[in-house]
């Protein structure tokens, strides 16, 4: 027995071995990415679907690295655990309001939506830091979405809703980022401190044919607004979905049928081709 269990660590050890070198080995990379500033953004719009036009651009972070590009559910959970979240979270904010904030100042009902991780909230100079970028780059606080998940509720220390709290009080808005794949979802609604609801696209998805009952997707739109919430389907890709969304009064749409997350530079393309979807 004892060999046994001597040869199952034999076996197991150059696996461990290799995955925690590759993990170290995309630590340092990404780590030498955020110093060198070679983390990016792009964008991608959000449609009003009664008035036809992009109200809402959310900042998505990039990573180029080696020609290939590693995908945020990778770096995102990584840069999480190594506290490189908040160096990540002030840069995506820094360039999202910089690239947009021409955009933002021709109209004041448009807005730049961010994914804020819990990792985040926990700096009890979040707000404070948020506020200044808005400030040196010239972009209202009003214009300010940030995009959070259930989860950071879970076990939601005062900190954090001192956070958010005093950013709303600047008028800035809170979405919850993925609605329907927690755990509390609508009974727990009514006690969070947001603004808007994003419907997961798993739901979305459910929606082929735009025939179907989907009575779970109307709930969800109906108590959002009777709770005085707005509503945002995100993974839009059909025009089955978006009609569909669109009927039962949903009040925006995000997704590849209106366009795929773009750099800056291109928004021109994105704002075209969204309000032409
Ligand atoms: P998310 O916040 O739910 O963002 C939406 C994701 O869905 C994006 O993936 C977007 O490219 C993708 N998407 C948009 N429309 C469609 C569609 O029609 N169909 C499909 N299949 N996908 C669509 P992305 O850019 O890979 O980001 C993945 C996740 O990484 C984000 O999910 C967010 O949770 C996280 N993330 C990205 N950037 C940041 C960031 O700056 N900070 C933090 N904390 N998280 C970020
Ligand atoms: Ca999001
Ligand atoms: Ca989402
Ligand atoms: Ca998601």
């Amino acid at each position: 027995a004892k060999a046994a269990g001597k040869n199952r660590f034999l076996r197991f050890h150059p696996d461990m071995m290799t995955a925690l070198v590759q993990r170290t080995h995309m630590e340092a990379g990404l780590q030498l990415a955020v110093a060198r500033g070679e983390i990016s953004v792009d964008f991608q719009p959000i449609v009003s679907h009664r008035m036809g036009q992009v109200v809402t651009f959310e900042a998505l972070a990039r990573w180029d690295r080696d020609g290939g590009r590693v995908p945020p559910s990778v770096f995102i959970p990584l840069a999480e655990r190594t506290g490189l979240i908040n160096e990540i979270g002030t840069e995506v904010m820094a360039l999202g309001m910089v690239q947009l904030a021409p955009w933002l100042s021709e109209d004041p009902s448009r807005s730049l939506a961010v994914n804020v991780s819990g990792v985040q909230l926990q700096d009890p100079l979040f707000a404070q830091t948020v506020l200044r970028l808005a400030e040196a780059s010239g972009v209202a606080a009003y214009q300010l979405v940030l995009e959070v998940t259930e989860s950071v509720f879970f076990d939601a220390d005062c900190s954090l809703i001192k956070q958010l709290s005093s950013l709303r009080e600047e008028g800035a808005r809170v979405a919850l980022d993925d609605f329907g794949t927690g755990y509390s979802s609508l009974g727990r609604l009514q006690d969070l401190p947001v603004d808007t609801v994003k419907i997961d696209r798993t739901f979305v998805s459910m929606v082929r044919t735009g025939n179907e009952r989907l009575p779970i997707l109307s709930s969800m739109i109906n108590m959002a607004h009777s709770l005085g919430l707005t509503v945002t389907a995100e993974g839009v890709e059909t025009a089955a979905q978006a009609d569909y969304l669109a009927a039962l009064d949903c009040d925006s749409l995000q997704g590849y049928l209106f366009s795929l997350p773009q750099p800056g530079r291109r928004l021109e393309n994105a704002l075209q081709q969204a309000e032409e979807a």
